[in-house]
């Protein structure tokens, strides 16, 4: 990346708002020693915590604190930080920010400080990316995986394919000038053999990524079924307190509730809807509306059957309206009544499970069945956080290498499918990003990160 230009100096609040033991105004930019000078009273030694005085212009005092000066390029940002530690009160922050603005900074916007540490070359994309996941985890899971993929674990193996697969464009672009020769010199390469094995530790890497968006992005768990099947039980059971209404009138449950759990660290949003049935009533018809869009976003189903009554007519009818690619659940509830065992079965290629919500009966079957049917891996353990674009990125290049392989005798092709390849993939790092990509993941940063 080639070296930025300078850039003019930024300040924002660096911790939460509101009170707090300790708070934070970060600044970046060039020229800080002075404005350091200025603000504390005394020059700060680099890496050095000084306790000073933050006075106003007309030097009344704003706060005592902390200043702590990095000067670049070993900084986060990789220019010139300042840190001034206040007491952590929103209007003394308010105050310090100010003075910083006085003194010449403008404020920050969301998530410049780690775009400036990209754009120095401090961080690369899916790391600072990492950042914003870390203070976002959701889990401790989470936290842990985004963790490594900040310490660079992700991109580290993104850059041992990218490398690899630059050895073999350079292989193969180098028979681009003997024509003549070049089906019979790649097979002795073994450019094949090379491709192949690219792919498969492509899909391994995508395996450990896909763990990670789910411990990202958590799954999305769709629970229906005709009124009074125990839905809103289930929900309950699931989430450990009473989050649904439960009564015995069927329709009760008219719009959908979503309710967020962790199952092993892996977040599910469970989402109870509406029984689906016909009816007349506008509310309902509404709530049924609603659990047909919950369907359509939904990464599982749960279809819910009294086992008393079995799978009925109308079950049938929403098993036929659920979309093909949707994975679902048949789940009869209520066995305490049947009398039956609880547990897991497979029948006609879907997962069935016997339990009852109202009794607790059969719920860790259904726990695990759930992280069985998501692909968690059981543990975080070497799992980097990843994110949907990084998911994306993967299966492009993946695909890019199944045409290589097709294609492999037009050798023109195959190298031209192998740059696709590479690029997809230095997308995931941020090698040639556009600027509206960058522009898009950093604006959802908080400000002062
Ligand atoms: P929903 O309309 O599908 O959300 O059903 P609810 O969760 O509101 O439950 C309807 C009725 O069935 C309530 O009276 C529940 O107490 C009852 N129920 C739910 N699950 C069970 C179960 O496992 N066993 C028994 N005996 N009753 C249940
Ligand atoms: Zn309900």
């Amino acid at each position: 990346m080639t070296q930025s230009p300078r850039r003019d100096t930024i300040a924002a609040i660096a911790t939460a708002p509101g009170r707090g033991g300790v708070g934070v105004v970060r600044i970046s930019g060039t020229g800080l020693a002075e404005l350091g000078l200025t603000l504390a009273g005394k020059p700060l030694k680099p890496r050095h915590a000084h306790y000073a005085d933050f006075r106003s212009s007309d030097g009344e005092l704003i706060d005592q604190g902390l200043a702590l000066f990095f000067p670049g390029p070993h900084s986060f940002t990789g220019e010139d930080v300042l840190e001034l530690q206040g007491h952590g009160g929103p209007v003394v922050m308010q105050m310090l920010l100010r003075r910083c603005l006085e003194l010449g900074a403008r404020l920050a916007e969301p998530g410049e400080f780690t775009r400036r540490a990209f754009l120095n070359d401090k961080l690369d994309l899916a790391q600072a990316e990492s950042v914003a996941d870390l203070i976002d985890a959701g889990s401790e899971a989470a936290a842990r995986s985004a963790l490594r993929s900040l310490a660079g674990a992700f991109s580290g193996e993104i850059h041992t394919l990218v490398e690899q697969l630059i050895n073999l464009r350079m292989l193969v672009e180098a028979t681009l000038d003997f024509p003549e020769e070049d089906i019979d010199f790649l097979e002795a390469a073994d450019a094949r053999g090379k491709l192949a094995s690219l792919h498969g530790q492509l899909q391994k890497v995508f395996g450990t990524a896909r763990q990670g968006s789910l411990l990202r992005e958590g799954m999305h768990v769709v629970l229906i079924g005709q009124p009074n099947v125990g839905k809103s039980s289930l929900m309950n059971a699931l989430a450990g307190e009473d989050v649904a209404i439960v009564t015995d009138i069927a329709g009760t449950t008219r719009d959908t509730v979503r309710e967020l759990i962790q199952l092993d660290g892996v977040p599910m949003h469970i989402i109870d809807t509406a029984g689906l049935r016909q009816t007349d009533d506008t509310v309902e018809q509404i709530g049924i509306a609603r659990t047909w869009a919950a369907v359509e976003k939904a990464d599982l189903a749960l279809l819910l059957i009294d086992s008393r009554e079995g799978i009925t007519e109308h079950d049938r009818d929403i098993l036929g309206r659920l979309p093909e690619r949707l994975p679902r659940v048949h789940v009869f509830n209520k066995v305490d009544l049947t009398g039956e065992a609880v547990g897991h079965a497979e029948e006609d290629g879907h997962a069935v499970l016997r339990l009852s919500a109202k009794a607790g009966l059969g719920l860790d079957e259904l726990k695990r069945t759930l992280l069985d049917m998501v692909g968690w891996g059981g543990t975080d353990a070497g799992v980097f956080l990843a994110r949907e674009r990084h998911l994306d990125a993967i299966r492009r290049a993946a695909s890019h290498l199944e045409t290589a392989a097709l294609v492999w005798q037009q050798v023109e092709l195959f190298a031209e499918e192998l740059r696709l390849a590479q690029n997809a993939l230095a997308s995931i790092t941020g090698e040639f990003s556009a600027d509206d990509l960058l522009g898009e993941i950093f604006s959802r940063f908080c400000i002062g990160k």
